[in-house]
């Protein structure tokens, strides 16, 4: 399989390109996910011809559209880092990426909360980098995610999942185009998509059922645009917990009395967090295999991302 494209802010992968000539290498990033992804690195300060080392920055002014201002010398970036920025976005389509992963706290690279200075000097979290707002804008449909946020196991196998169904729809998109690709995608999507959003689930379904009334332009870029809000809405363990129970439906011939019990009783304890997500999942994967249930078989829902990434694994 092809590496997934990802951006990253080039500090992250231990590029000293720091305003104090250091890094931020996230291990994280480049051994465990490395490895399933080629990084497109990105660093917007350099970039944009400041030299290393140099002054800090931070954002000041109105934190909707903040100026970019050097911290002792007061020297005002704001222009030069837009001007970059709007060309840098352009350039970037060319990659394909499928996410960009920010520094967390940058004025130029964090993508939430980034402190900005009002006339007195005091700092309120609610900015957006200069580098990571126009990235946005320009790529909104886009998975994005800073470092810090990485670290918590549910934002992460959320990320992670986007990535790689990104990827997946994208070689979609390279074959011929046509719509059996998309319904085809779609069934095998079907249980995965559920355990975003039952609401979502819905309106695809009456989308691929009416996809002969669309152009087949209109058609991919409407489910684009629904695939990619529908896996931005996080799973829940209720949620998870339906679709399961879902999937049991399939074996009601085949499990004995005490064998369904179990798996009731594995779904319900995953779904209040005793145990984690992986544990009913494996059970299930087991029947699926065992019984050659062919519809679950072709789920990505039991197999979204490698088991290497060690995801679903947390309570
Ligand atoms: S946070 Fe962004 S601008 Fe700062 S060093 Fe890292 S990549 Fe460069």
């Amino acid at each position: 399989m092809e590496k997934i494209k990802l951006g990253i802010s080039a500090c992250l992968l231990g590029e000293n390109v720091r305003y104090d000539g250091g890094h931020k290498l996230d291990r994280f990033l480049t051994d465990t996910l490395g490895q399933y992804v080629e990084y497109v690195p990105v660093c917007p300060e350099v970039e944009c011809g400041l030299p290393i080392p140099r002054e800090s920055m931070h954002l000041e002014g109105d934190p909707d559209s903040p100026r970019l201002v050097t911290s002792k010398a007061k020297q005002d970036m704001t222009e030069r880092m837009l001007n970059w920025a709007k060309k840098r976005v352009v350039e970037i389509e060319k990659e394909g990426l499928c996410g960009f992963v920010f520094k967390s706290d940058s004025p130029s690279s964090g993508m939430e909360r980034i402190k900005v200075y009002n006339e007195n000097g005091m700092p309120v979290k609610k900015g957006i980098g200069m580098f990571a707002r126009i990235f946005m804008e320009h790529f909104p449909l886009l998975p994005v995610e800073d470092e810090g946020r990485l670290h918590d196991p549910g934002l992460r196998e959320n990320f992670i999942e986007r990535i790689f169904t990104l990827r997946r729809w994208r070689e979609v998109i390279t074959k011929r185009e046509s719509r059996g690709n998309v319904v085809d995608f779609h069934t095998k999507h079907k249980l995965l998509i559920l355990s975003h959003s039952p609401k979502h689930y819905q309106a695809m379904g009456k989308l691929v059922a009416t996809a002969k009334e669309l152009s087949i332009k209109e058609l991919y870029q409407q489910y684009q645009t629904i695939l990619m809000e529908t896996l931005h809405l996080k799973t829940t363990p209720k949620k998870n917990a339906n679709v399961l129970q879902h999937m049991m439906g399939y074996f009601k011939e085949q499990l004995s009395a005490d064998e369904k019990q179990e798996l009731l009783e594995v779904i319900d304890h995953s779904r209040q967090e005793y145990i984690p997500l992986i544990v009913p999942i494996t059970l299930i994967q087991h029947y699926v295999r065992k019984y050659e249930q062919p519809y679950l078989k072709e789920q990505l829902y039991l197999n979204p991302h490698p088991l290497e990434l060690q995801l679903r694994n947390h309570v």
